[in-house]
């Protein structure tokens, strides 16, 4: 059976930058085994949803041929999945961002914390945060968690705001929820409020976990020894994208009649991984660069011998566009060049049929700080194809194939190369 690795790396494509000499990081970034694949390349370059700037759910979901339109019924879904909280229909899952308000402000909505904190506050609000109904609460990495409520009085609804306002949710006919970044205009604090009859129940129930859940964080020896070393503190919680419902997505084994196994330590993309009912490769998410890529292109090869088609997730260049460090977004590239790809040459047979795609699930620009809504950049290798041109945004927008006019158009075309 021939092979397919999937390799998504999260914000990958970018805007020209003038201290790159006007290229993206992507086109900057010095990548030769990238090259050696391009003798049998062709490209893509499809918009994720139109003029929206797309979460990483959207574009990962689009990205594996799940249309988010048609199956989306909120991140939080996803990730409550993904760490392991086994959502269910009727409970609400919510994702949390642990940040930091001055007075009434927000100062920022992530306040990075080591995993042995993250874990002493879980401990502490699972155990002492009072609600009139059930609830669990888990972290994920640096600064996220997720939350479940559960009730048997009354119904749950996905018709409320967020209160992290980088994040806009957005309803759709087809009863779907999907959510956009925004710019922050306001740094004010906001209530989470009910966008719909009959959602003040649920908007009252989670405004009320985030002020007993800040008053235990305050009492906490996490926080009081975080403001004794003047450190950025966890004093706020903020919430988004609550789901009341499976997605239900297609399994990705019958649709693409092959086996699928997922790399990724992101709850999010865990989640949609398993949500489609791939296999899920454990993998730790280290700060090491190079430790956690040759960890990661090891467990590609080693999952090859098992399963047909291999997705793997790539986080760290979205969290560096993020901070605007673009320097660091063309070498970690460089780095998936040298130790990923560069496995890949080895691994996988072009000339046997096995194919390679590099893609990312949307635009993070270094500049902006925040998703735009580009196209993305799509590299195919398989033998079916001749020599292509460097891969990036630019050769890719000029010289890219018809048949992928969206995201969710790539998988489909993939696995139809013989
Ligand atoms: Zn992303």
């Amino acid at each position: 059976m021939v092979k397919l690795v999937y390799i998504i790396v999260d914000g990958m494509a970018d805007l020209p930058i003038r201290l790159l000499n006007n290229k993206t990081p992507l086109e900057y970034a010095y990548k030769p085994n990238i090259s050696s694949f391009l003798k049998h390349a062709t490209y893509g370059f499809p918009s994720v949803l139109g003029k929206l700037a797309p979460q990483s759910d959207v574009g990962v979901m689009a990205d594996l041929s799940y249309d988010p339109i048609k199956y989306s019924t909120g991140r939080g879904w996803f990730e409550c999945l993904g760490l392991g909280m086994a959502p269910k229909d009727g409970e609400l899952s919510v994702r949390v961002n642990f940040g930091e308000v001055k007075g009434r402000k927000i100062s920022s909505v992530r306040t990075y914390m080591s995993k042995e904190e993250l874990h002493l506050l879980e401990a502490e609000i699972n155990e002492k945060v009072q609600m009139p109904i059930g609830f669990r609460f888990k972290v994920g990495e640096d600064y996220r968690a997720g939350l479940v409520l559960t009730s048997d009085k009354e119904q749950f609804s996905e018709y409320v705001s967020n209160n992290e306002p980088g994040y806009t949710p957005k309803f759709y006919k087809t009863g779907k929820k999907l959510s956009f970044a925004t710019d922050i205009k306001d740094l004010k604090i906001h209530d989470i409020k009910p966008l719909r009859h009959g959602a003040k129940y649920t908007a009252e129930l989670l405004n009320l976990f985030i002020k007993n859940a800040i008053k235990v964080i305050k009492n906490s020896e996490v926080f009081i020894l975080r403001a004794k070393d003047n450190k950025p503190l966890p004093n706020y919680l903020f919430l988004r994208d609550a789901a009341v419902r499976d997605p239900h997505l297609p399994a990705i084994n019958e649709k693409f009649k092959r086996r699928w196994a997922a790399i990724t330590g992101m709850p999010l993309e865990k989640g949609i991984a398993s949500a489609a009912g791939m296999k899920l490769i454990e993998v730790e998410e280290s700060q090491d660069i190079n430790k956690n890529f040759s960890e990661k292109a090891e467990s590609v090869a080693a999952a090859m011998r098992s399963f047909d088609c291999v997705y793997l997730h790539i986080k760290q260049t979205d969290s560096v566009s993020h901070l605007g460090k673009y320097a660091d977004k063309y070498a970690i590239i460089e780095a998936i060049d040298r130790i990923i790809i560069g496995r890949l040459l080895r691994e996988l047979n072009i000339q046997r049929g096995d194919t390679l795609v590099m893609t990312c699930d949307h635009a993070t620009s270094c500049e902006l700080k925040r998703h735009i809504n580009s196209n993305i950049p799509v590299l195919i290798v398989n033998r079916k194809f001749g020599q292509n041109k460097d891969f990036g945004e630019a050769n890719c927008r000029k010289k890219h194939i018809s048949a992928i006019e969206r995201a969710t158009d790539i998988l489909p075309f993939v696995v139809a190369l013989k």
